[in-house]
């Protein structure tokens, strides 16, 4: 716990939370998203931190416009509305709406802060595929097995429009199942050691 204290105070000190459209950012709101941010990389090297600066936090869900180039090379203008946002080599966005309520009405698998800072441990490398930078001693082809196996069965269940143990935001992508599946390591282990035991080896040994 004294830990977690340590690297809340480096957060804070080192990175810069700004709210907008006219957001008011208190010290008890920088605390509370440094501090779950922290939870992360309690056991990592704070370097798993290093390759960006800035927190944006906006009222509530906010709206984006993402362009992106379709296979008949058409461009289509997307709006989406969205809790959390993390850019590959910029800052994180977060809703405080939805900040606040996962602290004041958390929900098991369920953490903006969480799923938003796990993009930015696995972009660290410069992709963010759902492999972040192992730590020495991992395999990454144990790591890809694992995760491989348990993201295809997830797709192919979300496809068959069966029920599933875990979010199906998570089939979107490999690094949305990476951290959708981190945010149940954190807040309902029990639920991702059931459905995904090989994910849940993986994360223990990366997060310990
Ligand atoms: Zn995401």
């Amino acid at each position: 716990m004294a830990h977690l204290r340590e690297l809340t105070a480096w957060f804070l000190h080192s990175k810069s939370i700004n709210g907008a459209q006219g957001l008011e950012v208190t010290l008890a709101m920088r605390v509370a998203v440094a501090a779950q941010a922290c939870l992360l990389i309690l056991n990592l090297d704070i370097d798993c931190f290093d390759n960006w600066v800035e927190v944006i936090l906006y009222p509530g869900a906010f709206r984006v416009n993402h362009e992106h180039m379709d296979a008949m090379g058409l461009m289509h203008n997307e709006a989406n509305v969205l809790t959390g946002e993390s850019w590959l080599r910029g800052p994180v966005i977060l809703s405080w709406d939805d900040v606040e309520r996962d602290i004041y009405h958390p929900q098991p698998g369920r953490n903006v802060v969480l799923h938003e800072f796990v993009h930015k441990l696995d972009g660290l490398d410069g992709v963010a595929n759902g492999l972040p930078p192992l730590r020495r001693g991992m395999s990454r082809e144990r790591w890809a097995e694992d995760f491989s196996a348990a993201y295809e069965a997830l797709c192919l269940q979300v496809a068959a429009g069966e029920p599933t143990a875990v979010n199906p935001y998570a089939a979107t992508s490999p690094a949305e199942f990476f951290a959708v599946l981190s945010e149940y390591f954190f807040t309902a282990p029990d639920v991702l050691k059931d459905c995904c035991p090989g994910v849940h080896r993986q994360l223990a040994l990366f997060y310990r």
